[in-house]
């Protein structure tokens, strides 16, 4: 696939998904906007690629004001996990949790769709979760999230067809990035378990398959969801989740 003359921003570009995404959409030949608050990770990404780093918190809706406006694939990826029950849960990090991951790429949609609108063509790929579609215990705002961003996902493809817009959500399984090998030790400790049996026993234990999801088959989605052949996947939402979902 090329894309050439198409201009891609990544949220989260920086770490796991996102960067798989930044890497496949540049090897793609899109110019790729890498936006992450860790500095050193999206300079390195964006060195990698030959794309553009920004160090931006997506907290902050005034930095989200410095993003560039010319974009025509947008990848809604940045998030993070907090693992603790409904009763325990701070209610400051479910709102910081929402603003990341529903706010911002609300946020961001407003920012780059006038442009898409204009030129006709966009695709909107919303990095969500299998939590998407399904809850877990302990995951009261990550989930809260993922199911608001799947109806944005929605909205946002309902609007933006006529304008030859898609917008979708890839839901993958369990992936093996630095937010899962933290969860893997934060799971341990609300289960109160062996972090080497979280794995089999509960990451994994509603997979069919029983492996961890590399980066790269997210990307790989990602990509896919942005080619011509696909323009007529709109409003959808994709699970690769080894059969979580069908279960
Ligand atoms: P990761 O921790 O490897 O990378 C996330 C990146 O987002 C980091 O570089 C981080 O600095 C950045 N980020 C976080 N908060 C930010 C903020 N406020 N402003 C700017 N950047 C911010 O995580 P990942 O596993 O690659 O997850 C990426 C996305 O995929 C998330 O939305 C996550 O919910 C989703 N997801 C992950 C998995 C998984 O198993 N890893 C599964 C399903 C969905």
């Amino acid at each position: 696939m090329h894309l050439s003359g198409r201009t891609a921003l990544v949220t989260g570009g920086g770490s796991g998904i996102g960067k798989a995404c930044a890497v496949a959409l540049a090897a793609a030949r899109a110019e790729v906007h890498v936006v992450d608050k860790d500095g050193d990770a999206a300079e390195a990404v964006a060195g990698e690629i030959g794309g553009r780093a920004h160090i931006v918190d997506l907290a902050e809706p005034a930095a989200i004001d410095t993003l560039p406006v010319e974009v025509d694939i947008l990848v809604n990826n940045a998030g993070f996990q907090h693992v603790a029950p409904l009763t325990d849960f701070p209610p400051e990090r479910f709102a910081l949790m929402q603003q990341v991951m529903v706010t911002a790429p609300f946020l961001l949609l407003r920012r780059t769709l006038p442009h898409m609108y204009a030129n006709g063509w966009g695709r909107v790929i919303n990095i969500s979760s299998v939590h998407g579609l399904r809850a877990s215990a302990f995951k009261s705002a990550y989930v809260a999230a993922k199911h608001a961003l799947e109806g944005l996902s929605k909205v946002a493809a309902v609007e933006g067809a006529q304008y030859g817009v898609t917008s979708n959500c890839v839901n993958p399984g369990y992936v093996r990035t630095p937010l899962v090998e933290k969860q893997i030790r934060d799971q341990a400790a609300a289960h109160g378990i062996d972090a080497a049996d979280v794995l089999a026993d509960v990451l994994l234990a509603r997979s069919p398959i029983k492996r961890l999801l590399e980066p790269e088959e997210v990307a790989a989605v990602a990509l896919w969801l942005c080619a011509e052949h696909t323009s007529y996947v709109n409003g959808a939402s994709v699970p690769v989740d080894g059969g979580w979902s069908a279960g």
